[in-house]
């Protein structure tokens, strides 16, 4: 299977060369050349698969350039219930008949990040080693991915990591989460600003060439092809365990940011996972939302953009939304360009009143829904009373839509993306009380923790990469 840029003007790639990449050349996002398409066969084959191999079954797909043995190997290294706590890897847990959360959360950093993540750092290691090369992965965390990454990359062969957090500005549990990683292979560099500065920090670092080329700099960010195939796997486990049968539908509702979670179940249902609708659901920061209701996709300003108590979705534009419109146009590349010089232009485009927009909800499936603090607040004391279960506060935003999307009849699986424990402060607000955390963390944030602290100064940084690879 060969890859395509969104823009129609990068050279056909295979899922090897694009795994290590960002962008395309041409600015746009890499996709396949078509869908894979899963048969009836196929479908109810897979409805037994623990999930390492369900995994292996759909990746094999996509990454057709990866011996099938290989791959095979590497889903089953990854998916373990020694990294996810259960054999499961994503159980099902139901509120009441008809409504579930599926559990995406319970992997090393308690985020549904962990699920593609953790992929990831595998497959860099075997694309590295296989090659002979190394990698250094820049990035800059407000929390959530960098600790993702570190703990996908943590001990990793011919792989660092030199992640950028501001200084003394994420919580207690994150800090701990990333700085106490003693592994030689990860560096935590805490910036003296805030996390615009580190972002600016990474952007400069890149921009200069030489050095990203000799210093072997790559990014694990959320545009990455093979982190929302990875993702793609989830839909099929959940819709599985909600139904007895392949002739039944489900609707699934996603507590989405950068569009790459519910862009992986357009992709799924677009192969044949019978899927009715997508629900996607926003804080206050509401680019999407607006989108699936107005058909204007209208980027924010930093100074429209709230910090809210669902923080991993407190975007102002989302980075994975151009590959649903480069299919919602019929895959017509020259269409996405236009739409995407005027975004940059105008800082918007309307597709509104047209027949595209139109297939949004009927041919696509997609409905949206917002959600604010006090919702948030009220979901959570809900969930609680009416179940007994325990929410954080992006699946209760999650939650909170699904409900207003329900339809008789049709199940509904909210994506959980990541647990209580991580967002105490808030669930205390709520509930009036701390969340449990699971085991093993009761202690996090007593232990030694391992960081560098640096000014906001990218020769400064600069210098601590080249000293750490020695390149
Ligand atoms: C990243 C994240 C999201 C948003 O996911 P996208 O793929 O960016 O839409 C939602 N919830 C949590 C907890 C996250 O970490």
């Amino acid at each position: 299977m060969q890859y395509l840029s969104t823009r129609g003007d990068a050279t056909p790639k295979s899922f090897s060369e694009i795994l290590l990449a960002g962008l395309a050349p041409d600015g746009g996002l890499y996709l396949p050349q078509q869908y894979p398409q899963v048969t009836k066969a196929e479908l109810a084959a897979w409805r037994g698969l623990p999930y390492a191999e369900l995994a292996f079954e759909i990746i094999r797909k996509f990454a057709t350039d990866i011996p099938p043995a290989d791959l095979r190997a590497i889903t089953a290294r990854t998916y373990t219930e020694q990294v996810y706590r259960t054999p499961a890897i994503t159980p099902l847990k139901t509120l009441e008949p008809g409504l579930h959360i599926l559990e995406l959360s319970n992997g090393p950093t308690l985020a549904f990040k962990d699920m593609a993540m953790q992929l990831l750092g595998n497959l860099f290691e075997y694309v590295l080693t296989r090659a002979g090369q190394e990698l250094n992965i820049l990035g800059a965390t407000s929390g959530d991915t960098g600790s993702s990454a570190e703990y996908a990359m943590r001990g990793k062969h011919g792989i660092r990591v030199f992640m950028l957090s501001p200084y003394g500005k994420m919580s207690a549990f994150q800090t701990a989460q990333m700085f106490s990683l003693q592994d030689p292979n990860i560096f935590n560099l805490a910036v003296r600003g805030v996390f615009d500065d580190c972002q600016d920090i990474v952007k400069a670092v890149s921009n200069d060439h030489a050095f990203k080329a000799r210093q072997k700099i790559g990014t694990v960010n959320s545009i990455n092809w093979a982190r929302v195939v990875a993702q793609v796997v989830y839909y099929f486990r959940g819709y599985f365990a909600a139904t007895r049968s392949d002739d039944e539908v489900v609707s699934f509702a996603v507590p989405s940011g950068n569009f790459g979670n519910i862009c992986a179940g357009h992709i799924a249902r677009q192969m044949g996972l019978p899927i009715r609708r997508l629900v996607l659901a926003t804080n206050e920061n509401d680019v999407l939302d607006e989108f699936f209701r107005t058909g204007v996709y209208r980027v924010r300003a930093s100074a429209e953009t709230f910090h809210t108590s669902s923080p991993s979705m407190d975007i102002s534009k989302a980075s994975n939304f151009e590959r649903f419109i480069f299919d919602l146009c019929g895959r017509d590349a020259a269409q996405v360009r236009a739409l995407w010089q005027q975004l940059e232009r105008e800082g918007s485009f309307s597709l509104a009143g047209t027949p595209l927009f139109a297939e949004v909800g009927t041919r696509y499936g997609f409905v949206s829904g917002r959600s604010t603090h006090a919702d948030r607040l009220d979901t959570i004391r809900t969930t609680e009373a009416q179940y007994g279960v325990i929410i954080d506060t992006h699946t209760a935003d999650g939650l909170k839509v699904a409900l207003e999307q329900r339809e008789a009849g049709v199940p509904m699986i909210v994506l959980e993306t990541a647990l209580p424990a991580k967002f105490e402060e808030t669930l205390v607000e709520a509930l009036g009380r701390k969340p449990p955390r699971p085991q093993g963390y009761a202690d996090l944030e007593t232990l030694p923790q391992r960081f560098e602290v640096m000014d906001a100064d990218a020769e400064q940084i600069k210098r601590f990469i080249a000293a750490h690879t020695g390149l």
